[in-house]
């Protein structure tokens, strides 16, 4: 039986790629600070452990596993990552995760191990026009992340391909742009837009109005979870190395993300446009890479992906309000 290692598999996308691998026959073996939120780990083993604590990497990584997926992060949408307010724990927990994971791996002669990186760390100069981005994957350099969340995830980048490098380590690098799905934060800061808009509308009456940070005209692609594990599983079992974009290339400004998750919900609302973290201008993922290396790439509609987490988020909003209900009536 193989066996795969998921860091990071409490959380949104390990707890989804948890579940592929177990479809798939795996034995998994789960490690975060926390269990999922939303469902029950599927995992054969599940460790809440301390990534940052070096002797917890150890116990973790205390045999071989065919596969290593590395997506333990501390992490959050615009909200929590553009405010300049958790820089320095962003760069702290994050790296010594990183160095902590890749030296434990050297250490148990585990060699194939997948790094999720993100699309924050292109460079902002390529970003400042909403309808021209540029995510080349070898548009990363001269490097000028807008975030230290993106200079951390290019160190950690690096750091990987070093140990490739040097130590012969089997290394897979993803440049994951915005992913959005159901058992995804909703709630709480650390929400990305498609949920923190899904939230706001299906907590508002028709004719209400709904706050969004900027003016909206700012750009993004979003890509739904299903599809994101593809191109993960995808470009483990693959001969690529990367770093290679997993994204999508249908670009929207945000005031169409909402006027789509409006459609879905059946709602009007009205938008007032508030002062906000942004991140950079405009983003979109170019996908000729993943294309010409695995054959692949995502294909689905963002409707479709909003069509399938704003039912989720919509019954979240429920179960909340039907909580609060409850507790002010025992009060
Ligand atoms: P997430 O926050 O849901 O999952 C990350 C998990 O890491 C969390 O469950 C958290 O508890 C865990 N973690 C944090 N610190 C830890 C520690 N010290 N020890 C053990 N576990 C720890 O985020 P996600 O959306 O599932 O993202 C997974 C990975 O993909 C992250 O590396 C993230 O940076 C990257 N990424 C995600 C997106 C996206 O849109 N979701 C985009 C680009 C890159």
């Amino acid at each position: 039986m193989k066996s795969a290692l998921v860091c990071g598999a409490g959380g949104f996308i390990g707890s989804h790629l948890v579940k592929r691998l177990k479809r798939e026959g795996f034995w998994v073996r789960g490690v975060d600070l926390k269990f999922p939120e939303f469902s029950e780990t599927q995992a054969d083993d599940f460790l809440l452990a301390d990534l940052r604590d070096p002797v917890s990497c150890r116990d973790v990584l205390d045999r071989r596993f065919d596969e290593i997926y590395q997506l333990a992060a501390d992490m959050g949408g615009a909200g929590f990552v553009f405010t300049g307010e958790n820089d320095a724990e962003i760069m702290h927990n994050s790296a010594t995760i990183n160095l902590n994971i890749v030296e434990a791996c050297r250490k148990r002669n585990n060699k194939r191990i997948f790094y999720s990186s993100s699309a924050c760390m292109y460079p902002e100069h390529n970003q400042f026009d909403p309808n021209t981005p540029v995510t080349r994957e070898d548009s990363a350099y001269p490097a000028n992340p807008d975030s230290e969340y993106g200079w951390e995830k290019l160190f950690s980048e690096r750091l990987y391909l070093a140990y490739m490098r040097n130590h012969g380590m089997d290394v897979r690098v993803a440049r994951y742009h915005n992913i959005f799905g159901p058992e995804g934060t909703w709630t709480g800061g650390r929400e990305k837009s498609p949920a923190a808009f899904c939230r706001k509308i299906a907590e508002a009456k028709p004719g209400d109005t709904i706050e969004m940070w900027g003016d909206g005209n700012q750009t993004r692609s979003f890509l739904y979870i299903d599809e994101c594990i593809e191109g993960t599983i995808r470009l483990m079992r693959s001969s690529f190395s990367g770093p290679v974009n997993i994204g999508s290339e249908e670009m929207v400004t945000i005031n169409r993300l909402a006027e789509m998750i409006m459609e879905i919900a059946g709602k009007k609302l009205n938008i007032r446009h508030i002062p906000g973290p942004l991140g950079v201008r405009g983003r979109n993922s170019h996908n000729a890479l993943i294309q010409e290396k695995l054959g692949w790439s995502p294909q689905e509609s963002l409707k479709e992906g909003l069509s399938k987490t704003y039912p989720w988020v919509e019954q979240q909003v429920r179960i909340a309000g039907a909580k609060k209900t409850k507790k002010s009536k025992d009060a």
